[in-house]
């Protein structure tokens, strides 16, 4: 169950986390960048829209549970990274905000995803996209007993169909709702499913590393699709079906071992299911969520509309099955 609080409290953090993100793209210098572990950039906006959000969650609803995907230990031995960090948590919040208090707020975000309710939080979600000056999330979801029970995603660069930028979907159980700069009052998200699926549109990662082009080319030139995906980056692709922009997200895997993190999937599939549509995996098995913070048991994502799920489904095993 979720209270009205905590969805008022997700919107507030994620809206407060977007604006910061939102003023931050485009100010990163050379020195405000981290390669990590991984090897994905990491950067002082990340940081500190986690410390954004955790510091709104926490002042609202006491103690929490969060598996967040930045951990603060990176900005240990960082005098200068932490300092950048600092000054965006400062601009946001106000001038009397301590470098210790933000690095606690980050820490908020350790939990391993083993308790019943927890939350997790992309912080920037589509990391190399907010590099690019494209697209990218911040993505909030609470989980209860393996369940998405809420999901928040802050898309500020997100084309609107009517030629605006920026959008807030926010999903609790039976609706999304999308929130615009411009208006007073949220709309529903309603994903919409074109006459024939050879007219549907996919979206896709901008990055080959993160989805197999080559096979999602097969796969809509099996469906008879003609049109050229659209490839943007981060869970905007959830909003994009979500609100009917497109009706397919194909995330198809590169890598046999390469597990999804439960932050990149948890708000943006449960956004496009109170939207009215359907999110699997490539097998046509719902994401599970009882993990801890990888999704274990799947191998890439299928999204849809809903009305054309299982062909779209078939048609990803059939490709796949050949390569
Ligand atoms: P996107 O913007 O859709 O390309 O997704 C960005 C996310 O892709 C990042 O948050 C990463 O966690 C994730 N990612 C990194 N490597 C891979 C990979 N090999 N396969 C799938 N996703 C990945
Ligand atoms: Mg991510």
């Amino acid at each position: 169950m979720v209270t009205e609080i905590e969805r008022a409290t997700a919107l507030a953090a994620v809206r407060a986390a977007s604006g910061l993100c939102g003023a931050a793209q485009g100010l990163l210098a050379a020195g405000d960048t981290l390669t990590k572990g991984d090897d994905s950039p990491v950067t002082v906006a990340d940081f500190a829209a986690q410390a954004v959000v955790c510091a709104t969650l926490t002042e609202h609803l006491g103690a929490i549970e969060l598996v967040g995907e930045e951990d603060s230990s990176d900005l240990a031995d960082q005098a200068s990274l932490r300092d950048g960090v600092v000054e965006l948590v400062r601009a946001q919040r106000g001038g009397d905000v301590t470098a210790g208090a933000v690095v606690d707020w980050i820490s908020v975000g350790h939990a391993d995803g083993s308790g019943d309710r927890y939350w997790t939080l992309d912080p920037i979600d589509g990391t190399k996209g907010f590099l690019r000056g494209d697209q990218y999330a911040i993505a909030l979801a609470l989980i209860e007993r393996g369940e998405v029970v809420l999901g928040v995603l802050g898309c500020p660069n997100l084309p609107n169909p009517d030629g605006s930028r920026g959008a807030i979907f926010l999903a609790t159980e039976g609706a999304c709702d999308v929130f615009y700069a411009a208006a007073d009052a949220p709309v529903r998200a309603l994903v919409a499913a074109p006459p024939t699926l050879a007219e549907a549109r996919v979206c896709e990662s901008v990055e080959s590393g993160h989805s197999n082009h080559d096979h999602s080319a097969r796969i809509t030139e099996l469906l008879g699709i003609t049109a050229e995906p659209y490839r943007i980056d981060s869970q905007c692709k959830y909003g994009a079906v979500a609100r009917g922009d497109a009706s397919i997200y194909l995330r198809l895997p590169t890598r046999a071992d390469y597990r999804e993190k439960i932050w990149d999937h948890a708000a943006g599939k449960f956004v496009v299911e109170q939207a009215g549509g359907r999110v699997t995996d490539v097998t046509g098995a719902p994401l599970d969520f009882s993990h801890g913070r990888l999704l274990e048991r799947n191998r890439g994502v299928v999204a849809t509309d809903g009305r054309f799920h299982d062909e779209v489904v078939a048609a990803v095993q059939q490709v796949l099955a050949q390569s």
